[in-house]
Parts: structure tokens; sequence; C-alpha cells
């Protein structure tokens, strides 16, 4: 391969900081303002000119699996903070109190006949359907929003800054250099949080970590999310039902020229007639995020079966005949990726012990794994897949937490990838008090302050090896394990 060698120079440092948050997804908003909030002097950077990664950018505006199957919420801390601001706008909305986890059928045909049973609806062992808490939100708004938190929250902020390595004092990450309009600078900082989703900070530093992924997985494939709308969907629906061979048969067309041939509707409020594809490309091999030229690729050529599929529907489908292309996700969807190797990888296994951890710093519910999920609703995340094993300095937020690949696809989502930032930023500002490394931070101490900030732990009795949640009530998890 042919190379050649970048010439040495000193380069500006822009700010002397406790903590750098590099990404400003889901992760690395809910990182920035809790160590903000923990008192840290803290610095956000993210390539793009907005928060919220794909939570915005990639148009995946729908947070799910609030609450398991029983109704029984699990997430709290920052998604309801945010999701309360949200409210205020007429920016979201949900599953009435009453309709969570409820089988009736009034409330579980409204999603169904949504389309949005994936997000809102699962069985229960017996066969019988039931309504989770989950929620869609306009991305616009929260794009102004997740601003206002991260600043008002008195962490600075740095848009259109893109990490691109990391500083190493010995083992310990201790600051980051990052590509702008104003040329490469340096942040330094004691305790450095890789919020990119792609671990483009833990690899830069020589962290170990995986990329395995089973090809059959969705974390497996790149994904673009576009929105059609000006669709009369009365009038589509009728055709459908009252000619259901030959839309069958258009559809099995459309597939047949590289289109998409399925969509959901109801996930942006107030916009009857706007639907939602999540474009999935399965190649025969995965489709790997971290390699430019396979981006370009896939991003073509998920834009031209976008058009393809606007072509067909507006041409054949009673209902389309006016309809357009509203908007194509600003960023290509990334699933999955690179995860850290951490001090605990959480793996498949972890969901049928109940266990709750000693450094437990979210449940979350397990509505996705069919009677595995049934029988064992909620799941514990341990502090300790935020740790990488080999670099000290650094935590890791978001979809990119030590994870086997089975349990990457379904515990990587937005609730979580707050509630693991929100833990990741709330550790390195105590980390930072303490004068510790991050890895020993005070499980406790970590703890209790999440406990203050909203968010749902349980609590754990030592004396009699059971824990309850915080309502009080008895949780799920009758065994603890000391670490
Ligand atoms: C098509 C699709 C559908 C999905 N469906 C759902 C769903 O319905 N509900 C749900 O909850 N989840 C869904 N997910 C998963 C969810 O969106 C992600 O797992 C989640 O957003 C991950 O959050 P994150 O903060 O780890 O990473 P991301 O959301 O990827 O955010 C990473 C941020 O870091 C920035 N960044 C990356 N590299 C750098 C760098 N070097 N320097 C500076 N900034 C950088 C990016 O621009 C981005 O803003 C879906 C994902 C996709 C792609």
């Amino acid at each position: 391969m042919k190379t050649v060698r970048e010439p040495a120079r000193d380069i500006k440092v822009w700010r002397e900081v406790d903590v750098v948050v590099v990404g400003g997804g889901p992760g690395g908003v809910a990182s920035a303002i809790s160590a903000a909030r923990t008192g840290a002097k803290t610095v956000l950077i993210e390539r793009y000119g907005h928060l919220g990664g794909m939570a915005t950018g990639g148009l995946v505006n729908i947070i799910p699996n609030l609450s398991d199957i029983t109704g029984k919420q699990h997430i709290y801390g920052l998604t309801m903070e945010l999701l309360n601001r949200l409210d205020k706008h007429g920016a979201t909305s949900y599953p009435k109190k009453k309709d969570r986890g409820s089988a009736d059928k009034k409330a579980v045909d409204y999603y169904l006949n949504a389309n949005l049973g994936w997000f809102f609806v699962r069985k229960d062992l017996a066969g019988q359907q039931h309504v989770l808490y989950s929620a869609v939100v306009d991305p616009e708004i929260l794009k102004a929003e997740l601003n206002d938190m991260v600043l008002g929250a008195g962490s600075e902020l740095l848009l259109h800054s893109w990490g691109t390595q990391v500083i190493m004092e010995g083992n310990a990450a201790r600051g980051v250099f990052f590509e702008s309009k104003s040329r490469r600078q340096a942040i330094l900082g004691k305790v450095i949080i890789d919020a990119t989703g792609d671990g483009d900070m833990f690899v830069a530093a020589g962290a170990e970590c995986d990329n395995e992924c089973d090809n059959k997985r969705r974390t497996a494939w790149l994904a673009l999310v576009w929105w059609m709308t000006n669709i009369n969907l009365r009038k589509f629906d009728k055709f459908k039902a009252s000619q259901p061979e030959k839309y069958k048969e258009l559809m099995d067309e459309l597939v047949k020229l590289g289109g998409y041939p399925f969509f959901f509707r109801g996930i942006l409020k107030n916009q009857p007639n706007t639907i939602w594809y999540h474009s999935m490309l399965p190649q025969p091999q995965r489709t790997d995020a971290m390699d430019v030229e396979q981006l370009t690729k896939i991003d073509i050529e998920a834009r031209r079966r976008t058009v393809i599929t606007h072509d067909f529907m507006k041409k054949y489908l009673p209902g389309f005949e006016k309809a357009f292309i509203m908007l194509t996700a600003p960023q290509l969807g990334t699933q999955g990726g690179r995860r850290i190797i951490g001090e605990y990888t959480l793996s498949e296994k972890d969901m049928e012990t109940d266990e709750v951890f000693e450094d437990t710093i979210a449940v979350i519910a397990n509505n996705d794994y069919g009677d595995i999920s049934n029988k064992h609703p909620a799941l514990c995340i341990p502090y300790r897949c935020l740790v990488p094993k080999s670099v000290d300095g650094l935590l890791v937020a978001g979809r990119a937490f030590s994870s086997a690949d089975t349990i990457n696809e379904t515990f990587n989502i937005i609730p979580h990838c707050i509630a693991y930032g929100q833990a990741a930023g709330t550790a390195a500002a105590l980390a930072i008090k303490a004068g510790v490394e991050p890895r020993k931070v005070d499980y406790k101490a970590l703890r209790d302050n999440l406990v203050k900030q909203g968010v749902n732990l349980p609590k754990i009795e030592r004396s009699v090896g059971s824990v309850a949640s915080n309502d009080g009530k008895k949780d799920y998890f009758q065994k603890y394990r000391s670490q």
C-alpha cells in the first residue's frame, strides 16, 4: 500500500476541560448534560450541525420500549425529561397511561392499524397482544431542545467538529484532536467519552474492541430512512382491502425492481398523510459503516431504490398519485458497529439470570426476545459495560457499549443509549471529583447520584439478598451477586 508521511506540527489547544464528549447522539447528549450537571467542566463536539444522531439526522424518531409488556415503566431519567420538554411543544405522542400494558382490543388495534405494531405492541406467552409505552417525537423540535438541554446544563457545545485522534498519556486518554473549518485543534480533558456510536475514539486510543456481527442481524446492515407525503391513505387502504391479491402482485413487482414494499404510518404526529420507510439494505455480506467506500456506495444505492419506490407507488398505487419524497435522512443509518471490550460484556445469558449487578446503572425493558422477554421482562445493565478493559481516562456511551452482537441488537436503541450516556457522564464527573480513573468510581456513589437524577434503579438490599425497585415494590430481580 502506498503511503505518505504527515509532517509533525504544533496544534492549538482550544480548551482544557474535565470531560470531553465526542459525538452528539443520544449517548453523547446525555453524557454531556449529566457530566456538566454533576459539576464537570464539559465540552461536547459533534461532526454535524445538529444534535441527536440517528434520532434526528437518521430520522429515527421513535423512542420505544419505555415499559415492558405489563406496562411497567423502566426508563425514566433524561429520556423522561426530554419527552416532557417535547410535550410542551406538542412534539411527541405516546399511549395514555391507562393503555400501557393493556390488552384492550381498541387500544391494540389502534397501533396495529397504524402499522406501528412493531414499536407499540407485543404478545404475551398466551399470544395476547399488549400495548407498550413507546413514543414518537418530532426530530426538528428535538434538535432545538437538545441544544437547550446541553447548553442549559452548562456544557460547551461545538458543532461541525469531527473528533479524529485521541491524545494519550501512557495508557490514558487525556484529550482529542478534532478537525473543523477552523482546521485541526485540540481539547485536553481528564476523561474522554466516546459517544460516536462507531467507537472512533476508542479505536484511536488503541482500546480492544469487537466488530463481529451475524449477517442476519438488523445491526449488520446500513439503512436509509425517508418520508413520503401527500398520500391519500384512505384511498390506498380501500384498494388494499378490496384487492389484496392485486396489491400483493404489485408489491412483489416492486421488490423485483429493487423498491421497498413496506412502510409505517403514524410516526409523524399531525401528519396523517406522511409515511416512513425504513429501508434496510441487506447484502450478501455485512455492510460496514467504517468503510467510507461502502458508505458512499450504499448511500447512492439507497437513493436509487427510494426513487424506484416513489415512481412505482405513484404510478400504480391508488392514493399515491400526488405523493412526493418529503425528506431522506441527512445521515445514513448505522444500526451497529464496533463495540468496546469492557470490564463486563453483556451477553444473552444475562437476560435469564435476572442478575442485579452491584454497578447497575440502568434497568431496561426486555421486549424483543419472545418467550425469554416474557419470563424476564427487564434487564440490568452494569456500569462496567461502559468502561474499556484496556484504556484509562475513557468511557463509552451509546450503542458501542460492551456487548455480544446478540444483545447489542436489542439493547442499543435510543432510550438505552440515553441511559448509558447519563451514567457515563455522571461517572466521569464523579471520577474527576474523587481523583480516580473512571474504572475506580464508587459504584454506590454513582448509583445514588443517578437515582437523585430520577433514574430508575433497583435498591440493592444486601442483608436480605434481594432487590426492590425505587417504587418500593418487589421487582423481578431476586438475586444479587457481589462482584
Ligand atoms: C434505520 C434505523 C432505525 C432504527 N430504529 C430505531 C427505533 O425505532 N427506535 C430506537 O430507539 N432506536 C432505533 N435505532 C437505533 C438507534 O437509532 C441508535 O442505536 C442510537 O441512535 C444510537 O445512539 P448513539 O448515541 O450511540 O449513536 P448515534 O445516534 O449514531 O450518534 C452518534 C453521534 O456521533 C456523531 N459522530 C460520529 N462520529 C463522530 C466523530 N468522529 N466526531 C464527532 N462526532 C461524531 C454522529 O454524527 C452522531 O451525532 C435505529 C437505527 C437505525 C439506523
